[in-house]
């Protein structure tokens, strides 16, 4: 069993071809499956029949609910219980992929549940957006006729019953002491905590106290109720942990029912029970929370409310990514005090950012994929995510020219060769391995754009393209002969000067005539159109942008959106939003979903370069 797995591949690395050119864009993509420690554990449990018993009564519920009910369709269940108040991230993602992708793989269903149990702002914003983002994923919650959507704060009925049999059992009690008081006595990780005062009051006390609790009748702040476990436990989570406390705040869901509201750790198994939750599956800051996660739901069995097999909670390493920040709340200042142009912008890891900027749902499994999961915590190099990118887009980008520091080539033996007024046919395959995705038409004009670093005047060694006296192809046209440049006052270049090189054109059979060693990328001066073009980057200049204490505004990278005016190949204007495209030589871009096409404008983003060419 891999327990400690923490490199950043899985064990077998995907030797392509990479299962990325579904032709159903929502299509998640059959995944070619590395084992990981989580696939060893649901392997033995359906083996030993663990779940065979299990029952699921088509909706949340007690264990006498479920048991009662017909064996559960689903082989394993999981969940993703995100906060909604927030963004999803590439962080979300991993969990997204995994949660979704193992119920996928296992005949299960995967629970899509908002983790709304705080009673504070959450927006129907985040709720949207968190939906929509699990979707453009590639996953779905609707199982066996079933819309397996959940929200937490539906389960306050039960949870509070849940905290009511504790009292009853005696494994519960309402604290007076102050918050110092509670701190001072919780002890360290070295000492011992110290009972409350409280600890041993009567059941009827407790009872009538958490009731008056829930009526309303006493202050914020005043009383909490605790379980009741170890205070000397060498786990402090164990130590009388509170699990409902007063809040008199008005709840997006349930109004003004409740001014009790449940801790996280005491609501999360609940929720995780009551669903029939076989993998509770989360990240390892969760670790030392297991042990009070089993305590509580043995402690609920035993009172009858919920049966084995209880939900499993088991941790997995979160997605540390370089130059990425994935801390919500980090994000959320990174928008508000405006560093980008909102969640969506294409310099954040967020999922709709990274749509924005042109990655797909398959890149973004497939990264997943690559990364694996264990049990250790690392870091994962941005470099990977491109490269996952790459390798999808490659397969199914088309592609096209564009120039993108333009400088004028004027052809000056056009009129004697061709004839004034004439244009000359070039063609171009739409992507060089997949004949069947068609022929790019363009035509070759006498004054074109090529760009700015395909000339020298006095070439530097090795430069091959265009210099006086040297030969260079016009890709798809024809090879020509660099004869001189016009210059303006200041001695910059405006014009490049050459000659057509005559029966050279490709795809005919002078095409090989004459030998040539550089290749030019070009775009039509008339025929062209104006874009502009987005370029990103790194949004940090920092591989760890917030470690050691860093603030990570201070390392922000100031060049990663940089605006500039291009020519592309005139088939580009029929790009639809959010279509990309390979720009021949430069990498991978797509047409913006938000600004592209918007007042006549022609907006691409760049993903990503065709290399990694970071800090090179
Ligand atoms: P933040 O701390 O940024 O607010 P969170 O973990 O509180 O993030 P939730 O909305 O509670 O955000 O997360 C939903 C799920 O996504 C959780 O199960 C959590 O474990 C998982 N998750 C969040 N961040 C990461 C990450 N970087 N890598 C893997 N899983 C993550
Ligand atoms: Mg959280």
């Amino acid at each position: 069993m891999l327990l400690c797995e923490t490199r950043w591949f899985p064990p077998v690395f995907h030797s392509g071809p990479y299962p990325v050119s579904a032709p159903d864009k929502n299509a998640a993509p059959a995944a070619a499956q590395t084992t990981n420690f989580l696939r060893n554990i649901i392997d033995a449990e359906l083996a030993n029949g663990k779940f065979a018993q299990r029952g699921w009564a088509g909706q949340p519920g007690e264990g006498s609910l479920h048991d009662a009910a017909a064996p559960d369709p689903a082989r394993i269940r999981t969940r993703f219980p995100p906060e909604p108040n927030g963004y999803l991230h590439v962080g979300h993602a991993k969990s997204i992929c995994l949660n979704f992708g193992l119920a996928r793989d296992y005949g299960g269903v995967c629970h899509m549940r908002f983790d709304d149990t705080n009673p504070e702002k959450e927006d129907q914003e985040y709720v949207d957006s968190i939906l929509d983002a699990i979707k453009w994923l590639g996953f779905s919650w609707d199982a066996n006729g079933t819309h397996h959507q959940y929200q937490a704060s539906d389960y306050f009925d039960f949870m509070y019953h849940a905290a009511e049999l504790l009292i009853e059992r005696g494994m519960a009690y309402i604290d007076q002491q102050t918050a110092d008081e509670m701190r001072a006595n919780r002890g360290t990780l070295t000492e011992a905590g110290k009972n409350s005062p409280w600890r041993d009051r009567p059941v009827e006390e407790n009872l009538r106290l958490f009731r008056e609790m829930k009526d309303g009748k006493h202050a914020e702040g005043s009383m909490i109720l605790r379980a009741k476990i170890d205070m000397g436990s060498p786990n402090i989570n164990l130590r009388d942990p509170a699990i409902y406390r007063i809040r008199f705040a008005e709840h997006h869901n349930t109004g003004n029912k409740w001014c009790i509201y449940p801790m996280y750790t005491f609501a999360h198994p609940i929720e995780d029970a009551l669903e029939r939750i076989t993998h509770s599956i989360c990240t390892l800051e969760f670790e030392d929370q297991r042990p009070f996660y089993d305590w509580l739901l043995g402690q609920l069995r035993d009172a009858g409310m919920f049966s084995e097999p209880l939900p499993r909670q088991i941790e997995f390493a979160r997605l540390n990514l370089t130059y990425v920040i994935t801390s919500k709340r980090k994000l959320m200042q990174l928008v508000n005090e405006k560093h980008v142009e909102g969640w969506d912008d294409p310099r954040m890891p967020t999922i709709v950012g990274l749509r924005r900027r042109g990655y797909t749902p398959e890149a973004i499994q497939l990264f997943c994929e690559r990364i694996g999961v264990s049990k250790g915590d690392s870091w994962i190099d941005y470099s990977i995510l491109e490269g996952a990118l790459r390798d999808d887009l490659d397969e199914k980008a088309p592609r096209g020219m564009a120039v993108l520091d333009p400088l004028k080539l004027k052809l000056t033996n056009w009129n004697a060769l061709f004839g004034t007024g004439h244009t000359e046919p070039c063609s171009a395959p739409v992507h060089p391995h997949h004949e069947a995705m068609g022929v790019r038409e363009f035509n070759l004009t006498p004054e074109v754009w090529i760009e700015r670093e395909d000339f020298q005047e006095v070439p530097e060694k090795g430069f091959r393209r265009l210099f006086p006296e040297n030969m260079a192809r016009l890709k798809y046209g024809y090879v020509i002969k660099c004869t001189g440049c016009e210059k303006d006052a200041d001695g910059n270049v405006t014009v490049v000067l050459a000659e057509i090189v005559p029966n050279t054109k490709s795809g005919t059979p002078g095409a090989d005539s004459v030998k040539v060693k550089g290749v030019i990328t070009w775009v039509s001066a008339s025929e062209g159109a104006p874009a502009e073009i987005r370029l990103y980057d790194r949004l940090f200049t920092e591989a760890q942008p917030d470690a050691g204490g860093r603030n990570f505004l201070d390392v922000i990278n100031p060049n990663a959106k940089r605006v500039i005016q291009t020519w592309i190949e005139p088939g580009l204007t029929n790009a639809t939003a959010g279509t990309s495209f390979q720009f021949e030589r430069h990498g991978y871009f797509v047409a913006d979903r938000k600004d592209h096409g918007q007042s006549g404008k022609l907006v691409f983003n760049r993903t990503t370069t065709l290399k990694d060419s970071w800090g090179k």
